[in-house]
């Protein structure tokens, strides 16, 4: 099994997904050189640092923590780009495993009562046929030794048939409707809300104004990765 396996790596060499060079047999996806190089944040202060700042004055977030710099030309951003729109699924583990170990590490996120995913709108859903953030957040649902809780915080849509003085609206609130269609499971809970990327943060607030509604819950926020 071993000769064959070797054969078929000689003939069809896996390259690592942020430089392109052949991977070596025992390195999985990211090469050991790209490993070193990526540009990691992972914040010791969980309570004051630039993501959480992003949203001070908007809505109130206990922690926030991001894994790694996203630049307009990086490893970051040829990492996301797999994962979102290539169907490699296994980036989630990868950045999962590594960002999960370190939050577990840190001992900051230890009262978390259930992980959430940024819900993709079930139209993108159907077309991607995943949530990109699966298999991350069930990574970090691993590492934290929580729950993951995905399908309870939905996205929802803007009827076709909306008036013109609707959709004016929709576009001056900039606001994307999230639906939490069971309140009770989260009172008095403590939820970690997780994304991509952030950027703006109008997402993720647009997720925590409807998660708020809840009585007496905290919200802290991961992501993958952070663009300035
Ligand atoms: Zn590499």
């Amino acid at each position: 099994m071993n000769y064959l396996s070797d054969l078929f790596h000689l003939f069809f060499p896996k390259l690592c997904i942020t430089c392109n060079t052949k991977l070596l047999q025992y390195e999985k996806l990211v090469c050991t050189l790209c490993r070193h190089d990526l540009p990691i944040i992972c914040y010791n202060n969980y309570k004051d640092n630039k993501i959480k700042s992003a949203f001070w004055g908007r809505i109130p977030i206990e922690m926030a923590n991001s894994f790694l710099f996203y630049r307009e030309i990086g490893k970051t951003k040829r990492l996301i780009h797999q994962l979102k729109y290539k169907g490699n699924q296994e980036i989630g583990v990868f950045i999962g495993d590594w960002f999960g170990y370190l939050l577990k590490s840190s001992e900051k996120l230890t009262n978390i009562d259930y992980i959430v995913p940024v819900p993709l709108h079930p139209k993108k859903l159907k077309k991607r046929g995943y949530n990109q953030l699966t298999t991350f957040g069930n990574r970090l649902t691993y590492h934290l030794q929580t729950t993951y809780k995905p399908k309870i915080l939905i996205r929802t849509s803007a009827s076709k048939t909306q008036t013109f003085k609707q959709r004016f609206e929709r576009f001056n609130n900039n606001d994307t409707k999230f639906l939490l269609t069971d309140h009770s499971i989260f009172k008095d809970k403590h939820i970690l809300l997780i994304d991509d990327v952030i950027t703006t943060g109008a997402t993720l607030e647009s997720c925590c104004k409807e998660l708020l509604k809840t009585n007496n819950i905290k919200i802290s926020v991961v992501t993958m990765a952070y663009t300035e």
